[in-house]
């Protein structure tokens, strides 16, 4: 069986698990785990932060960020794909008593021009604009990527604003990959940002949050307080350390492999696709005909999986434990089910 139904679908290497049963651990709610802070460090120098806090889900990063930028009766302008506003249980009204704003970009991401005239003019009875959530690389909205300037214009509206830019960067590793945009660069654009070290990184579990030193602070009491405070998790960091400095090379490769099917894909009488929106793991298409369910049953029988992704759609997403003969497996399946 092939199973690009998700990136998170990857099982630790031997490789990776030699490194979680040899990870120095402590407790890291009295901050005594040394493989946690040092994965902490590490990935806030990275990507140009102060601090940072090793987090068990996208989720949690993502509602913590939000958390610490935002006052109850807050707004966050978002894309209408966006991860938090579709896949979070509406976890921003019940955590942080905010309201999302939908807003309809392309491929999943906001532009200057779309969130022009968005900022509301602070009425008592308005709520307060306070925040753009943005994705990158996007998942709803196909694995596509901000260029350095649409991030820069946005961080630039920002400012002329007083809004905040979150980021959820569950795949932040896909969009360096795919736009060579060196990781430094997304310290400059964002105040907070997440990260997955779940996805296409291959760790078993574990995210971070990335901000200043002080949101990072109140982010920790927050996270103890909604249930994520966890003991010995350096056998986690250690898998996300692993993953950080063994598996990041190996998405350009899972790119490729997107792109070779998108080409099989729009080969397909019963398929539509365009094939150069696909930038990077994550491949959305069409079915000409039938529900996406009956779509993927169809392809069930051939031995590969996939995920339906609203009506009519279907969503493939490549990871490195899918390697080349897998690939050729589902293109065989593909065209045999839809050409
Ligand atoms: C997977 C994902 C998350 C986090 O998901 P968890 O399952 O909570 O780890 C956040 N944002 C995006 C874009 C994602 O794809």
């Amino acid at each position: 069986m092939v199973d690009l139904r998700s990136d998170t679908v990857t099982k630790p290497t031997p490789g990776m698990r030699k490194a979680m049963s040899e990870a120095e651990v402590g407790d890291d709610v009295f901050g005594e785990d040394p493989t946690v802070n040092a994965l902490e460090d590490k990935v806030s120098a990275m990507f140009g932060f102060q601090a940072g806090l090793f987090v068990p889900s996208g989720t949690m990063g993502n509602q913590l960020g939000l958390n610490v930028l935002t006052e109850a009766g807050d707004e966050v302008l978002i894309d209408e794909t966006g991860h938090i506003f579709n896949y979070e249980s509406a976890a921003a009204a019940h955590l942080s008593s905010v309201q999302l704003h939908p807003l309809r970009g392309e491929g999943g991401k906001l532009s200057v021009v779309i969130l022009q005239n968005m900022v509301r003019g602070g009425h008592d009875w308005e709520p307060n604009t306070k925040v753009v959530a943005l994705e990158n690389s996007t998942n709803k909205g196909g694995g596509c990527c901000y260029r350095r300037k649409e991030l820069e214009a946005i961080r630039s509206y920002a400012d002329n604003h007083q809004l905040f830019i979150h980021l959820d960067g569950a795949r932040i590793w896909n969009a360096m990959t795919a736009t060579d945009i060196s990781p430094g660069f997304f310290g400059l654009i964002a105040d907070t940002m997440s990260v997955c070290f779940s996805k296409g990184l291959g760790a078993p579990a574990g995210s971070m949050i990335l901000s200043s030193r002080d949101r990072i602070r109140k982010a920790r009491r927050r996270r103890k307080m909604w249930g994520g405070g966890m003991r010995q998790v350096g056998v986690l960091a250690a898998a996300a350390d692993y993953a950080v400095d063994k598996h990041l090379s190996l998405l350009k490769e899972d790119h490729r492999r997107a792109r070779e099917l998108a080409r099989t894909i729009d080969s397909c009488d019963g398929l539509s696709i365009d094939p150069g929106g696909v930038e990077t793991n994550i491949l959305i298409f069409d079915v000409r005909e039938g529900t996406a369910k009956a779509a993927t049953q169809k392809l069930q029988e051939k031995e590969v999986y996939l995920s339906p992704f609203g009506p009519g759609k279907l969503r493939a997403t490549f990871h490195f434990q899918v390697t080349d003969e897998d690939l050729k497996k589902v293109k065989e399946a593909v065209q045999i089910c839809f050409g």
